[in-house]
């Protein structure tokens, strides 16, 4: 399987996907983690200590000590090469439809969560 074939596979197994209606043609689509799937939202490393961070457009963020860190310190490429770093890991090396694909939505995501976040981290173990 392709890069893109694993992350559709493990994307299927995890998120659950609704429409909602905002506007005459105006769907909005939401992505939520099916309850027992939950993890970091920037990598897969650590699921058992880190911190939870509000946003003003969703429930909040949870992040792993190690993605929280990169967090605070605002390094955003790191937190990037972090969290593709996982996913060739986890899905495989990522061939050239999927470098493309994979760089704007991680960035599309982390930006939009850097640019929402509000307030401070609040420290979230779940061990
Ligand atoms: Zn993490």
């Amino acid at each position: 399987m392709t890069f893109l074939e694993n992350l559709r596979a493990f994307q299927e197994g995890r998120l659950m996907y609704s429409v909602e209606e905002v506007g005459p043609n105006i769907n909005v689509l939401h992505t939520e983690v099916i309850p027992g799937q939950e993890g970091c939202d920037f990598c897969s490393v650590s699921w058992d200590k880190g911190w939870i961070y509000e946003t003003d457009f969703d429930d909040g963020w949870w992040a792993c000590l190690e993605c929280s860190e990169l967090i605070e310190n605002d390094d955003e490429e790191g937190l990037f090469v972090r969290s593709v770093e996982d996913a060739e890991r986890r899905f495989g090396r990522m061939d050239a439809e999927a470098i493309p694909l994979v760089t704007a939505m991680v960035t599309t995501q982390q930006r939009k969560f850097l640019r929402g976040k509000t307030g401070v981290r609040v420290r979230d173990d779940n061990v």
